[in-house]
């Protein structure tokens, strides 16, 4: 499996990735807005795009669908509920969907609503497995909810699904905000020392050479992650008079994401 970062370095922060087969070269673009950019990157690498894959139909992940679709023949995928809001769909995918992808790749898809309500993450299945998703799930942090998306749905996607994958799982999300969600874990929990030393890391680098985490590192670095945490539960109790005595997780998950809002 080969999955390729690229960075086009615009001013959303965005990642595309190609994530292609090794033995045939077949390659998936993954919200390519800059679809000149991938092409040439596959070129390089001799890929060959078959597949663009929509993550969720935000415009910065669909911009670029059609030009490279015409450039490639390639097929398009998205969520099987985003007919709507995204044109040209040719393979609608709901949760479970495996696609195989030239000999060896195997994409597994995960229905992963809360950033929007038709939002899709992908499992890439290799000697290391590879979790791509978009704008629900990032480096130290997690999607916000105001364009169309709904934070109990978002908690129920990390509870339910993101907590269920193993910890060498890398994760692959549609933006570098690592510098600044790991400000916010060190912000609740000042003594997270391995948040501390992620930083300085990051801080070293630029979105093209921005690390790479796994699901084990975000149990440790991303505050949504570390519900139980009694450093971020009292920090909470400090910013919300009203905040439970006994607060269940999604209450904690939640008033997080509306920090996180306005920080
Ligand atoms: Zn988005």
């Amino acid at each position: 499996m080969i999955i390729e970062r690229i960075w086009p370095n615009n001013k959303w922060r965005n990642f595309h990735y190609l994530i292609a087969c090794e033995d045939t070269g077949q390659a998936v673009a993954v919200d390519p807005l800059d679809w000149k950019y991938c092409l040439n990157v596959a070129k390089s690498l001799g890929l060959t795009i078959t597949h663009i894959l929509n993550t969720h139909e935000h415009l910065d992940h669909i911009g670029g669908n059609e030009e490279l679709r015409v450039a490639t023949g390639a097929r398009l995928l998205a969520h099987t509920g985003a007919r709507e809001t995204i044109k040209g769909i040719d393979q609608g995918i709901s949760h479970g969907d495996v696609l195989k992808i030239g000999r060896r790749l195997e994409l597994q898809f995960l229905d992963t609503p809360g950033h929007t309500r038709t939002h899709l993450c992908v499992l890439a299945h290799g000697d290391t497995p590879a979790l791509i998703c978009g704008d629900t799930l990032f480096n130290a942090g997690a999607g916000n909810c105001h364009n169309g998306g709904d934070v109990g749905l978002l908690y129920e996607t990390f509870v339910n699904q993101f907590s269920q994958l193993s910890d060498k799982t890398t994760i692959h999300p549609g933006h570098d905000y690592l510098e600044r969600n790991l400000a916010f874990t060190l912000n609740r929990e000042p003594d997270n020392v391995a948040a501390r030393l992620l930083l300085e890391r990051a801080q070293f680098s630029s979105g093209a050479t921005a690390p790479v985490t796994t699901l084990g590192e975000e149990r440790i670095t991303n505050t949504f992650f570390r519900l139980q945490n009694p450093q971020i539960i009292a920090g909470l109790r400090s910013s919300f008079p009203n905040f439970p005595e006994t607060p269940d997780a999604k209450t904690i998950f939640m008033h997080l994401r509306a920090l996180r809002n306005q920080w």
